[in-house]
């Protein structure tokens, strides 16, 4: 049986990658040693973090005055890294779309001296659908404006970047980095917990521009944006087999034709997927149409017990992972870069057989 791995993270890797990390893990490039083994002072895995950082850089194309940080804590550390080294004594602006924003909120909230602001919320609508946002709602005294640029629970994705003036806008891009059209330079700070397009979870990837390094006094060295970028992300050891995994991903993804060509498949799956829900008479999207994101797409029977069936029947066929997360119910299919459009045809045919079974 085909196993389809739909998890929204840690998610599935490209077969290719994994291949080649098999073919090199007891021996790299003739050390006699693993990749986990090599010290992170030695010259190969110095090659490793340039060579992963060079690749990044390319993908994305991010311009010189930003930083490339490979940190650790995962994208809810930089929850509370962002607004430690960017707002103390000062507003942070947050657009709430839903759970990661939520958290990115409330860990702002807990410091003493950041003020914080809500400037827009879908909660109110079961953050179905992304706020609008226009520049008039942004205080140009703000420290930054927090957005979750794909929300990876409800499947909703910013299809534009708001304007925000000079304040810098911050990106919680963990679910879609690598996977979208944005520039950098329309962001002050993007980050991204690995472990959906990038890598192994365990690695933490921070772009910032460099006129924000060292804006506020950050007593804890871990925590402090502008001693992790003066000792190149070397400061301790940091997690050296997620970065040579990042390294391979983004190897790949250079022949894949960078985001441009992964972003073209990625659509593609989803338009797939959208279009047999928008067919069908017994699925459909919670989703607003104009906020639906090509990465995380939520679907639903509009029956628990059915969503239940279906889930169990599609897990007994090899749909790893299909289950919508306990906040929503229902199912989501997390089609990241490395996920097979075949996976999709594949799950479009079950469904459509699922219907047919259940009265649909
Ligand atoms: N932000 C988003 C959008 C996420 O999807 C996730 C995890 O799924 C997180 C933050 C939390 O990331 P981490 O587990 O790396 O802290």
């Amino acid at each position: 049986m085909t196993i389809y791995n739909f998890s929204a993270g840690p998610a599935v890797l490209p077969k290719p990658v994994l291949e080649k990390a098999q073919s090199e893990f007891l021996d790299y490039q003739g050390s006699g040693m693993s990749v986990m083994e090599l010290s992170h002072r030695s010259s190969l895995f110095e090659a490793i973090i340039q060579d992963a950082e060079r690749l990044l850089r390319e993908l994305m194309q991010i311009p010189d005055n930003y930083k490339v940080l490979f940190l650790q804590g995962g994208a809810s550390l930089q929850f509370s890294m962002v607004p430690l080294n960017l707002a103390q004594g000062k507003k942070a602006l947050y657009v709430n779309t839903g759970m990661w924003s939520k958290k990115a909120i409330a860990a702002a909230k807990a410091l003493d001296n950041v003020e914080v602001e809500v400037i827009a919320s879908s909660a109110e609508d079961n953050f179905t659908y992304i706020p609008e946002i226009t520049e008039a709602m942004i205080d140009q005294d703000a420290a930054y404006l927090h957005i979750t640029t794909n929300n990876t629970i409800m499947g909703t994705t910013f299809a534009a970047i708001p304007k925000a003036g000079k304040v810098p806008i911050v990106a919680d891009m963990s679910s879609n980095i690598l996977a979208n059209d944005y520039h950098v330079a329309d962001f002050g700070i993007i980050y991204a917990g690995a472990q959906k397009n990038i890598g192994p979870a365990g690695l933490t990837v921070v772009i910032i521009r460099e006129d924000l390094l060292g804006l506020c006094p950050v007593a804890e060295p871990m925590l402090d944006y502008q001693l992790q970028a003066d000792n190149n992300s070397l400061y301790n050891t940091p997690p050296t087999f997620a970065i040579y995994m990042a390294k391979l991903v983004f190897e790949w993804l250079q022949d894949q034709g960078g985001v441009p060509g992964i972003l073209k498949a990625d659509r593609e799956k989803a338009g797939l997927l959208y279009a047999a829900i928008e067919k069908s008479a017994l699925f459909s999207s919670p989703v607003a149409i104009d906020s639906r994101s090509i990465t995380n797409i939520p679907f639903i029977t509009g029956s628990p017990e059915l969503d239940k069936k279906f889930n169990t029947e599609a897990l007994a066929a090899g749909f790893q992972n299909l289950k919508g997360h306990r906040s929503v119910g229902g199912m989501r299919a997390s089609l990241y870069n490395a996920f097979p459009k075949q996976g999709v045809l594949d799950l479009i045919a079950f469904m459509e057989a699922f219907e047919k079974e259940n009265g649909g």
